[in-house]
């Protein structure tokens, strides 16, 4: 099975209206080389809904695994979908820094968008000490182990995993390409040895993550286990986010 290849762009809280309308816009105006490079960004949830109309998926950088109820602040997946957002993000190392949110969290988040049948990128990565250390695929595989690996194969078709290692994101400092292929045949290879298939393996998407732009992208999708990237600073600015499409 061949396996997508995604860039997507992750808004994080940035941009009001005018701004958000005006970039996605600019996106769509400028040229996708390669039509089989799917396209997805993930705005603040407030402009899902007037954005939904573009050609490019939009999805939600978060929400909360319950159905309804006493969560201020908060949104389920029944209002995200209700706007309009057909992908989820989950597992952000902001969301797990910065708002605490665990590996039992998390898998609770992965178990309500299935159950909603929402597609989900799950974010995976570590922290630079962990990666000194010689422990950075034994950590990422304790993060997939204890939030996704308890889906069925059946399930796990409709999550794509993001390797971001937290060091890069936001830095300016990237995975080398040696590095990158390295976690992610690493992750292949973890899929692989828990459910004991090489097709199920081969069939999950693994983007990349962590200060990827134009000038990185083209090495680090030339490596045969990165299926694309996860953008945040360069997302937004449009010709920036094309470009990183266009270096498949
Ligand atoms: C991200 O936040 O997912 C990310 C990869 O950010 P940046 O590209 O800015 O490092």
């Amino acid at each position: 099975m061949t396996r997508k290849k995604i860039v997507a762009g992750n808004w994080k809280m940035n941009l009001v209206a005018d701004e958000a309308i005006a970039l996605v816009n600019a996106i769509s105006q400028l040229q996708q080389t390669n039509s089989a490079v799917e396209l997805m960004f993930f705005p603040p949830a407030l402009y899902i809904q007037s954005l939904k109309h573009t050609t490019l998926k939009v999805g939600a950088q978060n929400f909360h695994p319950a159905e309804k109820g006493a969560f201020t602040g908060e949104l389920s997946i029944n209002q995200l979908k209700d706007v309009g957002a057909s992908i989820v993000l989950i597992g952000h190392s902001e969301r797990r820094e910065l708002f605490f949110e665990s590996n039992s969290f998390l898998k609770e988040k992965v178990d309500a968008a299935i159950a909603h049948n929402m597609p989900i990128i799950f974010c995976c990565g570590e922290p630079l000490s962990i990666r000194d250390a010689g422990n950075a695929l034994e950590f990422v595989t304790q993060q997939l182990t204890e939030s996704l690996f308890h889906l069925s194969p059946a399930q796990l078709v409709n999550v794509t995993i993001a390797y971001e290692p937290i060091w890069a994101i936001g830095t300016g400092k990237t995975a080398t390409v040696e590095e990158a292929e390295a976690m992610h045949k690493g992750i292949r290879n973890a899929i692989q040895a828990h459910y004991q298939s090489s097709e199920t393996a081969a069939s999950i998407s693994i983007l990349y993550g962590g200060s990827c732009n134009p000038s990185n992208a083209a090495e680090l999708f030339a490596c045969p286990n990165v299926d694309g990237g996860l953008i945040g600073g360069a997302a937004l600015d449009a010709t920036s986010f094309i470009a990183i499409a266009n270096a498949f």
